[in-house]
């Protein structure tokens, strides 16, 4: 099961499973993916096994991303990358594989061959304005 304890993550973690360390901290991990985008893509994980973002504790989810800014100076300064993507993909419907919380950080070059950007559509006459307060309320009391 790639969930939980048991996930693939965890193990890393854990170190049952080895990987490409390149920062570690008491709660965190960071390693090269395995099957990067592009050459230099690391992986940002906590020890613990978080599913997804949302799940997070804000004392982990805010120790996660300190590390941020140190992993994407270094990942451009070694890869000499144009630009970077800093992406946690979030649930099996949005291309999350692994149930174990974590950030990619993605090395972008010019005229690499990543697809990109997505889609994106306008809202309608007065639905900006209704999704706005309704995610303000929730995020005030969630
Ligand atoms: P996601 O699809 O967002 O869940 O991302 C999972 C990522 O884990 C993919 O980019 C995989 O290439 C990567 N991955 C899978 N197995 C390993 C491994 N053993 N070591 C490092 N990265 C891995």
């Amino acid at each position: 099961m790639n969930t939980g304890a048991d996930s693939l993550f965890s193990k890393i973690a854990r170190g049952e499973i080895p990987c490409a360390r390149v920062l570690e901290t008491d709660r965190a991990l960071a390693f090269l993916d395995i099957n990067p985008v592009n050459p230099g893509h690391v992986l940002l994980i906590p020890k613990e096994p978080y599913a997804t973002v949302a799940d997070l504790p804000d004392d982990l989810a805010a120790h996660l991303g300190s590390l941020l800014p140190r992993l994407c100076r270094a990942v451009k300064a070694v890869t000499g990358a144009d630009g970077l993507n800093v992406i946690a993909n979030n649930g099996p419907v949005a291309g999350q594989t692994i149930f174990h919380v974590h950030w990619h950080i993605i090395p972008r070059f010019q005229d690499d061959a990543v697809h990109w950007p997505w889609p994106h559509s306008p809202y309608a006459e007065g639905a900006l304005q209704a999704m706005q307060a309704r995610i303000a309320e929730a995020a005030a009391t969630s």
